[in-house]
């Protein structure tokens, strides 16, 4: 049997316990439990998507969101619930119409690219200028795309690993000012997607210093599909109108709650996941799964008893444009001490596989993680890892990182898209993400042996 503390023990008021007279946490006993019947993590991502909806960064709705986090994570007994804001460059969605023009007339879906610039109320006609792949645009002359709508094509498939969205997602991230700065007037990219709906996938663009923004968009992905017939035919001219605006600066935010842990000298462990969204939709599966995820799996374990290390949750706010939440709060807490930091970010499918850069006086806990993991299907590597936008900065700053792999197989289906919504949401699987975090959680807050090195020594790659 789990013993459960009641919310009161963790309120203000309420005096402690005092740590003998509870015993503590079993990290595999929390993680069946988890698995059998966690209702917390649905709950907090039913709420927010519901009550709040979509959560672009740095606008009114994100704001809101805040608030409902700081509501959702007092109310679950968390310590030290605060909002740590920063101001950062505001963009927001406007009008988007495409369609080919001449015999073969039609529209096509598509959605403006985060920092796409406008073409202004009156819409844009241009000829299009195909490019089969990233490396194409990359190898065309300068100057070349003079007036032009560039066209990036791509290929991506689904991967358990999502590994993928690297390479191609380059056509996104770099394409736009790639194609800028060779003199196109535009952009359409074919989605950085995986599905066949008619759903474009947005996501952020970035410019190169000192390029002015050009309208760009991404066609869904059979749009993209029937434009690439189209241009096989013949010349292919598309009228465009993009109205989106950069509304100077805005405020956003990151909320921060504790679950404090016995020994403040021990260090902290670090989780989240990102509080924003795209506009398109309620930002389901990205990101509102991965604060669930990691905020049910921290409280779990801090209502089963006494735990060494204070588990800090953060709602990351500003993922999308550019991982602003994450700088700031690695900026804000460079002298903080965290033996652990993780998040949660590919979705809301089950964890297959884990990886940390524990240092190697580590490895035996490292091992218990991997005894704690292997039975609900989790298997350990050692390649090289990305740890995630959000606590990427904390870990580049000297601070090992854990990695809890989803299955991304379904995962570029919807990400970025308007499908992005509850419904993707298998509440079995979200039960194992629950699982994980909790047992891994555990293992590093309970851990009776230092973590980590100082941070002038133990610097991450
Ligand atoms: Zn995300």
């Amino acid at each position: 049997m789990i013993r459960l503390l009641p919310l009161a023990a963790c309120a203000a008021f309420a005096l402690p316990l005092p740590a003998a007279a509870q015993p503590a946490p079993d990290p595999a006993k929390l993680r069946d439990a988890a698995l059998a019947s966690d209702t917390l993590a649905w709950d907090i991502v039913e709420g927010l998507t519901t009550e709040v909806g979509q959560r672009l960064a740095a606008t009114e709705a994100e704001a809101r969101a805040r608030a409902w986090a700081v509501r959702k994570v007092t109310a679950l007994g968390f310590h030290n619930v605060h909002v740590e804001t920063y101001q950062m460059p505001v963009w927001l969605r406007g009008e988007e119409r495409a369609e080919v023009l001449g015999p073969s007339a039609q529209k096509l879906v598509l959605a403006a690219l985060g920092n796409s610039g406008s073409t202004g109320a009156r819409p844009l006609e241009a000829d299009v200028a195909y490019f089969a792949t990233f490396a194409d645009l990359q190898a065309s002359p300068a100057g070349s795309l003079a007036g032009k709508i560039a066209f990036i094509d791509h290929a991506m498939t689904a991967t358990q690993d999502g590994s993928q969205y690297g390479a191609f997602g380059a056509a996104r991230r770099q394409g736009p000012s790639i194609a800028a700065s060779k003199g196109a007037a535009a952009v359409l990219i074919r989605s950085i997607g995986t599905d066949h709906g008619r759903n474009p996938h947005t996501g952020v663009t970035n410019w190169a210093k000192d390029q002015v923004p050009i309208p760009a968009a991404a066609l869904s992905v059979p749009d993209a599909e029937q434009l690439v017939r189209l241009v096989r035919r013949g010349p292919v001219r598309i009228r465009l109108t993009l109205t989106p605006q950069f509304a100077g600066q805005g405020e956003s935010g990151n909320v921060v709650a504790d679950l404090p842990g016995t020994d403040p000298a021990a260090g902290m462990i670090l989780v989240g996941g990102h509080l924003d969204s795209w506009d398109l939709a309620t930002g389901a599966i990205d990101d509102g799964a991965g604060i669930a995820i990691t905020t049910a799996a921290a409280k779990r374990v801090h209502d089963a008893g006494p735990h060494r290390r204070t588990i800090r949750v953060v709602w990351f706010g500003a993922e999308e444009p550019g991982g602003f939440g994450g700088n700031a709060f690695a900026k804000a807490h460079a002298g903080d001490r965290y033996v652990l930091a993780g998040e949660s970010d590919e979705g809301a499918d089950h964890v297959w596989r884990f990886h940390t850069s524990l240092p190697p006086a580590n490895k035996p806990l490292e091992d218990r993680i991997a005894q704690a993991l292997a039975p609900i299907g989790i298997t350990w590597t050692t390649g090289p890892g990305d740890f995630g936008t959000d606590v990427g900065p904390t870990i580049r700053g000297g601070v090992p990182g854990v990695g809890l792999q989803q299955s991304m197989l379904r995962y570029f289906d919807y990400h970025h898209t308007p499908d992005d919504t509850l419904d993707k949401i298998d509440p079995i699987q979200l039960r194992q993400n629950v699982a994980a975090w909790t047992a891994v959680i555990a293992m590093v807050a309970l851990a009776p042996e230092e973590i980590g090195a100082p941070l002038s020594v133990n610097k991450a790659k």
